[in-house]
């Protein structure tokens, strides 16, 4: 975890804060001993990739850079034990040894596995769910120094709710999770006009693995991308040395990418050309990667997000209503708008809950003030039935959580059971959870 003079930043830059106190425990019992002595709000932030202040505190900021590695793998059950902060980059590199990997991931590794349950962070694919569904069980830390293992035979409501908690139950020190035999996947990227690929888009999202499409609003053409199995030829496998430094180091493309989003700041009136030519200049290149190689994407260019997911068959209008907003408004965002899919599942407070779901994100880059941007799409994307990602920015009321997430009252009941002195609450998550 970074602290720069005694400031902590998420990775875009717009959360920061002072915590009081940072404790660096080193195992189970040094942390039960930390939580318990903490003074004020407790947070224990993942790699600080949500947009939310989830993390925010003026009390104790817990370090749980301690907590890597992998704990155990059961083959029969293929559930791998991990500790809760494993970072991603290194998460496939200590599965596929075994011959195992994850089943999805979202575009980037820069996470830790914690952080990423812990938000419902997710991938593309209607068979896919989020990381938070493919958790057999944990291992749960509480307010009190209790640890409690839970799965569907044990503490089973807390599993239930507890795969995604936003470290309100407590720290998961190890996640057992649900993995499969190695795998290659094929990367595709092609383009196809909006008016044909809204027609084509069952069938695409049906066809493939995992399919997603970028879409800048002032185009007409979108950027398809495309992941499927594949047993062809893949180079031999980076270390995850080099899986890290990957994430960190700008190539030329991103420079490009970069100037552009310099010069629409400065000049938002050359947005339309440019998201014309932004398009044109996606990559084209097919390629064959093992599975945790291919799912991330280097992101070098600091941006802020926000995502709803939807009824998946509502997710064509709220996006195609949005780019109409966009276009009428004028509004510039040197980003597209990224349309995925996941799976339905049973977690209390998952977006997914219930419903098949298309996700919708818009991105600002972050030197520039994303609220216009973000209001008007997020009025568009709420009158759609949407549910926030939580680790992203969203104004969703207390009253619009509680319509949205069925479950929220008894999230909120068994927190207080959990966590009955409030320590971990902050003051975002007290809107919603107190
Ligand atoms: C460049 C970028 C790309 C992204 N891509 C995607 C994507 O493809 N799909 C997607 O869904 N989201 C995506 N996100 C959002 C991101 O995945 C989530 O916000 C995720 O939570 C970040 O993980 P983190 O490790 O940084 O956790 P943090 O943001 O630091 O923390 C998030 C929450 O997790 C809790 N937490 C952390 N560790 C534990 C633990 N061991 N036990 C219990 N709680 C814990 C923290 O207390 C906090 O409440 C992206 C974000 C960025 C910046």
């Amino acid at each position: 975890m970074k602290i720069v003079g005694g400031k902590w930043s998420n990775w875009s830059g717009s959360v920061s804060f002072r915590p009081s106190v940072v404790v660096a425990p080193q195992d189970e019992v040094d942390l039960a001993i930390a939580i318990r002595k903490a003074e004020g709000h407790v947070r224990f932030p993942g790699n600080g990739h949500s947009f939310s202040p989830l993390n925010q505190t003026d009390g104790t900021l817990i370090d749980l850079g301690a907590f890597t590695g992998l704990k155990g793998f059961d083959p029969e059950r293929q559930v791998a034990t991990i500790a809760g902060a494993q970072p991603l980059w290194g998460l496939g590199s200590l599965l596929h040894p075994l011959g195992y990997a994850l089943k999805s991931m979202g575009d980037t590794d820069r996470q830790t596995l914690g952080g990423a349950v812990a938000t419902g962070t997710h991938g593309t694919g209607l068979k896919n769910g989020s990381f938070s569904a493919d958790v057999a069980s944990f291992r749960l830390l509480t307010t009190t120094g209790e640890v409690l293992h839970c799965s569907p035979d044990e503490n089973a409501e807390i599993y239930s709710a507890g795969r995604l908690a936003l470290g309100l139950f407590g720290v998961m020190t190890e996640i057992d999770m649900a993995v499969r035999p190695v795998y290659k996947l094929q990367r595709r990227y092609f383009v196809r006009p909006m008016s044909e690929l809204f027609r084509q888009l069952d069938g695409l999202v049906g066809a493939n693995r995992h399919f997603e499409f970028f879409w800048y609003a002032h185009s007409d053409m979108a950027v398809c991308k495309s992941l499927n199995e594949t047993e062809a030829h893949a180079p031999a496998r980076h270390s995850a040395r080099t899986l890290y430094a990957r994430g960190e180091i700008r190539r030329p493309q991103e420079y490009l990418f970069a100037g552009g989003a310099e010069l629409l700041r400065l000049m938002p009136g050359l947005t339309v050309p440019a998201h014309k030519l932004f398009g044109a200049l996606m990559p084209r290149k097919q390629k064959v990667r093992w599975s945790h190689e291919v799912f991330p994407t280097p992101r070098t260019i600091k941006f802020n997000a926000m995502e709803y997911a939807v009824a998946y068959d509502k997710g064509v209008a709220a996006v195609q209503e949005i780019v109409a907003m966009i276009r009428k408004k004028k509004l510039a965002t040197s980003f597209p708008i990224a349309f995925r899919t996941v799976k339905a599942d049973d977690i209390w407070l998952s977006p997914f809950y219930g419903r098949d779901s298309a996700t919708i994100a818009v991105h600002q880059y972050a030197k520039v003030d994303a609220k216009p941007l973000f209001s008007a799409c997020e009025a568009i994307l709420k009158s759609y039935g949407g549910r926030p990602h939580w680790g992203q920015f969203h104004t969703m009321t207390r009253d619009e959580a509680l319509a949205h997430y069925p479950k929220l009252d008894d999230f909120v009941a068994l927190r207080r059971k959990l966590d009955p002195k409030n320590k971990f609450l902050n003051e975002y998550l007290a809107k919603y959870f107190a």
